[in-house]
């Protein structure tokens, strides 16, 4: 997205502007942050190429269960074999000092722990979402890169994603006028088998790993805490899928100005993820809001109307994540989505779970 000065300006006073730096400050001159990847599953096969096509990122430690694997990727990214580690040996990261920071892209339950052992070997870490499957571990989470003087961010792509800014950005210009209600909903068939569907693993279901994007969608949207939060959940399909996490999640969520948003998530069925927001002078709708490619904004407002296909390919999400990451690290300044976002949103999913009568 083309953002003039006057927008960036406009941009600032909402709090919004640092999302946008890197379009107006090329950070060409800037040191690399070197990463250590945790977990290499699906996600991190997004962030590995990303990472290595930024200025101001590089790859220079792997984590693995798997050294065969870590071995070939190691390979792909010049990563020197004293600089690969195992889940048992990871704390001797803290004496390599070509690595400055981590990215966890591990299974919910282990973000907690090597969040916390990499704040302690005195690494910077990018976390992925859910940030933990407690508030008490999100808390220790916060509390241990405080403690270490690291620099902690939840890996929540869509703040840093063009089409997601736009549809902030025309929410806080007054576009739609008053906003008055918000739907959204993100999910996908699970396949048996997969650690999602295993509690001690995932810590929940879908809300966990999906319908989270839908919730913080409509507080970043809203710019609004919610207030108030009622839920429902059930499992329809009795396959064997379900045995430790519910199937289906349903919950509305009333913010202090009034707004209304409802928003649903399912390992049941796919669900193309998307949102749309209701103003008294109009609306707008992006699909595809939280998948990595084709996300599509349109809107019709006070006689305009937008139709926009973002042509950006995947790992652009990525690219921006790691570019504002290492940003940070580099300047010493907070993250645009740091630990604290990462626990609100897991007092949230908690209270949704409290309303639909699930345990944690
Ligand atoms: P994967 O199952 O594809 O990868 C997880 C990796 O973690 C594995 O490949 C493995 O790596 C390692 N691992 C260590 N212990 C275990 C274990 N007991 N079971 C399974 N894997 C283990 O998961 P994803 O990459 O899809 O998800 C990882 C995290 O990223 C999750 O928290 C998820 O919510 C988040 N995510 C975020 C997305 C986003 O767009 N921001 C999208 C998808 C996921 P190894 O073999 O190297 O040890």
């Amino acid at each position: 997205m083309n953002l003039t000065r006057r927008d960036f300006t406009r941009l600032g006073a909402l709090g919004l502007a640092a999302r946008f730096a890197h379009g107006l400050n090329a950070q060409t001159t800037a040191p690399k942050t070197r990463y250590a990847v945790i977990g290499l599953g699906r996600i991190a096969s997004h962030f590995l190429p990303a990472a290595g096509s930024t200025t101001n990122s590089q790859i220079t430690g792997l984590v693995s269960g798997h050294r065969d694997k870590a071995d070939r990727i190691a390979a792909q990214y010049n990563v020197p074999a004293g600089s690969i580690y195992n889940y048992e040996n990871f704390d001797e990261i803290a004496k390599n000092p070509n690595i400055d920071a981590v990215y966890v892209a591990l299974p919910n339950s282990m973000h907690a722990e090597y969040t916390i052992r990499a704040a302690k070997a005195g690494k910077h870490v990018l976390c992925e979402k859910p940030m933990s499957t407690t508030v008490a571990e999100a808390k220790a989470m916060i509390a241990a890169c405080k403690a270490a003087n690291v620099k902690l961010m939840i890996a929540y792509r869509c703040h840093y994603e063009p089409t997601n800014l736009r549809a902030v950005k025309l929410i806080r210009d007054g576009a739609l006028g008053q906003v008055q209600a918000i739907e959204s909903s993100f999910g996908f068939n699970i396949k048996a088998g997969e650690w999602r569907i295993n509690k001690k693993l995932a810590g929940g279901g879908p809300l966990y790993d999906v319908g989270i994007y839908s919730l913080n969608a409509c507080r970043y949207l809203t710019g609004e805490e919610p207030a108030q939060i009622a839920a429902f959940a059930s499992t329809i399909d009795h396959d064997g899928r379900f045995d430790e996490v519910e199937e289906n999640v349903s919950w509305t969520m009333k913010f202090p100005s009034g707004i209304v948003a409802s928003c649903a998530t399912t390992y049941g069925a796919n669900m193309a993820g998307y949102y749309k927001v209701y103003g008294s002078k109009g609306w707008l709708q992006v699909d595809q809001a939280f998948v990595y490619e084709g996300l599509r904004l349109r809107a019709e407002y006070q006689g305009t109307k937008l139709d926009e296909l973002n042509p950006a390919r995947d790992p652009s999400h990525f690219v921006a994540e790691a570019e504002h990451f290492s940003h940070c690290v580099q300047n010493g300044l907070e993250p645009q989505s740091p630990g604290e976002e990462g626990l609100r949103d897991m007092g949230y999913i908690t209270e949704i779970y409290k309303s639909a009568g699930i345990k944690i």
